[in-house]
């Protein structure tokens, strides 16, 4: 691993991060890049803290829709996406080489017009799968929101026909989408999109 790319502060997303330690992995200098509120939470809480202070991880603040240079022939850019910051902002992540663009887009509250053009900018887009309905936490969608399923297979029906290729990511375990088997999945399939899976490789 040379770098690694942040979304967001939500538990999901960035615990995985106290693998890289003296205890664990124990990488040197790793470029983790996020955005400036993301980077602050790091480096003021524990055990996070603590990889940043010792040298293991190296917080790169990017800024808003700015592009980062990753390697030769690879760009990252990241987006702003709305979703409830509770510990930082959030972004999506634009992934560009010569030949095409990817976005991974875990976490959105709403699919608005401006996430719905970012989606049909890319060739192939990691979309924001989490409940197949608003109700599955038996809240009606309020308290944690995401864009059920259910919708965003409309919504998202214009990209699919322009030629984005769509995975739906981020499943919760509420989801019928986990059981490959059931008839939503299905309904995703015969919408042209499909569901991310463990061990899932996808070429850019
Ligand atoms: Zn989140
Ligand atoms: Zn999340």
């Amino acid at each position: 691993v040379q770098a690694l790319l942040l979304t967001h502060a939500h538990a999901g997303h960035y615990l995985g991060l106290g693998h890289l330690g003296k205890e664990g992995l124990n990488v040197r200098g790793l470029p983790v890049h996020c955005t400036a509120r993301m980077a602050a939470f790091l480096g003021a809480n524990r055990p996070f803290s603590d990889l940043v202070d010792g040298g293991s991880i190296r917080p790169v603040v990017v800024a808003p829709s700015e592009p980062v240079r990753l390697a030769p022939g690879l760009v990252a850019v990241p987006e702003p996406v709305p979703h409830r910051d509770d510990g930082s902002d959030t972004v999506a992540w634009v992934l560009e080489t010569s030949r095409a663009r990817a976005l991974y887009m875990p976490d959105i509250d709403v699919l608005d017009a401006r996430v719905e053009a970012l989606v049909a900018s890319a060739d192939l887009a990691l979309v924001d799968g989490t409940f197949f309905d608003a109700g599955e936490l038996g809240n009606d969608g309020r308290v944690v929101p995401h864009p059920p399923v259910r919708g965003s297979l409309g919504r998202l029906a214009r990209a699919a026909a322009g030629g984005t290729r769509i995975v739906l990511t981020h499943i919760n375990h509420t989801n019928p989408l986990c059981d490959p088997g059931s008839p939503e999945a299905r309904e995703v399939e015969r919408a042209g999109m499909a569901v991310a899976r463990d061990g899932m490789a996808l070429d850019l």
